[in-house]
């Protein structure tokens, strides 16, 4: 089974949306072993999306259509596909309903184009929309499957993973089903990483690895195919375990893992409290902890010691030190972590100063950064040497100070 998506809006050819829903659908295909041949983008124009809707029958076997469901007038994909199938538009009740008790519930006026929201291809499966109005449907006509979906990916995700992947099993009669496990690493890159496991990725079938660079980090996904769950997942151990005899210094979680999370948990079980100075990093690193629910168990809170003048006021960074070694130091990143755990009672103080550019600074290259994490025993230091825009050195500045919180949290347990 081949698929196309084709994606019906006018706001996606004119660029002020991304057509996120087809990378979302195509990764979940992959997923369950379909091959996506074609993605396709139509106005909201009923003769242009004609042809696309004609062209994808001819090639394709799958059409999954996002984009056109709701009330009003542009929206005309379910009109056009029932004409190019020459099938009938007819009144779900159960959906019908639901949309009425929707308007009385958020006690707003029902206006008649709404109805047109409960209208389906005849013969459809209808998948209810559980946060929306219009529902999705798909049906079979000769050789092609049509699966429709809203717009919106908050309405389509979840309709997709909820209804159209069972629909998809069925349809498709698959005896072997995907695994997938993947795996993290941090502090290699992408090319390093692909060079120790080349013979691996060159020999691979079963399970498949495919690395992936992305937010600064790598991450190889391997994806076992079996009908026997037990057998897909000793399949996925047995490269697991070839993968990690190279590379585990560098692994640190799989799958939903992140260094956050993992920084967060170690905390927990430790019963540790952290706080945080922050000079290039501005605040970031304090973000991404307290982005995370339940952080005011682990984290005491943060100095933004941006300036010379507050590393001094509020960190009591000697000017003397300043002076004798600059602001961007081992010695300053390791007073400030020391500094900022014992003004705030914390277990652990974390620092970052150094240089995002994009000029230098105290005639450091861009890219220099010092963390320091202190403890109550001692204060390490790590100096990086980091590459990248303003941005993107503060992003891994902040990865690194997880990561090397990690390591020490584990170290001393
Ligand atoms: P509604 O009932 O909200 O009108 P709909 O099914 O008719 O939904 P559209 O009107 O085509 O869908 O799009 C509604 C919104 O959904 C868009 O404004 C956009 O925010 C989002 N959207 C639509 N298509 C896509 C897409 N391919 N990728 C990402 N977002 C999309
Ligand atoms: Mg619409």
């Amino acid at each position: 089974m081949n698929a196309e998506i084709i994606a019906v809006g006018s706001e996606l050819l004119l660029g002020q949306i991304v057509n996120s829903n087809a990378q979302f659908i195509s990764k979940n295909l992959a997923d369950i072993g379909i091959n996506v041949f074609y993605h396709t983008v139509a106005g909201d124009n009923e003769k242009r999306l004609r042809s696309v809707i004609e062209t994808a029958k001819s090639r394709s076997d799958l059409l999954i259509f996002t984009g056109g469901l709701g009330p009003t007038k542009d929206d005309l994909t379910k009109e056009t596909i029932a004409k190019v199938f020459q099938k009938d538009l007819v009144h779900d009740e159960q959906s019908l309903t639901y949309i009425m008790e929707y308007f009385v519930q958020t006690n707003r006026e029902m206006t008649p184009n709404n109805r047109k929201q409960a209208l389906v291809i005849k013969g459809s499966e209808v998948f209810p929309n559980e946060n929306g109005m219009a529902p999705g449907m798909a049906f079979t006509h000769e050789k092609s499957t049509c699966v429709l979906l809203p717009g919106p990916p908050s309405e389509m995700k979840p309709m997709f993973e909820k209804y159209v992947i069972p629909f998809l099993f069925a349809k498709t009669d698959v005896q072997t089903r995907l695994y997938s496990r993947v795996l993290k690493f941090f502090g290699i890159g992408e090319s390093v990483l692909e060079t120790k496991l080349q013979d691996l990725i060159d020999q691979q079938s079963n399970p498949t690895i495919a690395p992936l660079a992305s937010d600064h980090e790598v991450t190889i996904r391997l994806t076992a195919s079996h009908h026997d769950p037990n057998e897909a997942k000793s399949l996925l151990d047995q490269t697991e375990s070839e993968i990690m005899k190279r590379t585990s210094s560098f692994f640190y979680g799989y799958d939903l893992d992140t260094l956050e999370n993992q920084a967060m948990s170690l905390l927990l079980q430790n019963k540790a409290t952290l706080a945080a100075a922050e000079s290039l990093t501005g605040g970031l690193f304090s973000k991404v902890v307290t982005d995370m629910p339940g952080s005011s168990a682990i984290f005491k809170g943060g100095v933004v010691s941006y300036s010379n003048e507050i590393k001094q006021s509020i960190l009591g960074v000697p000017p003397s030190l300043i002076k004798e070694y600059g602001a961007v130091s081992k010695e300053c990143a390791q007073w400030m972590a020391s500094h900022v755990r014992s003004i705030s009672d914390s277990d652990y103080g974390i620092s970052f100063t150094g240089v995002a550019g994009p000029e230098r600074q105290e005639n450091q290259p861009v890219g220099t950064v010092f963390i320091g994490i202190a403890s109550a025993n001692e204060t390490h230091t790590f100096p990086l040497k980091l590459a990248g825009t303003r941005k993107s050195i503060r992003e891994k500045a902040v990865k690194h100070g997880f990561y090397l919180l990690n390591q020490l949290v584990k170290e001393r347990q």
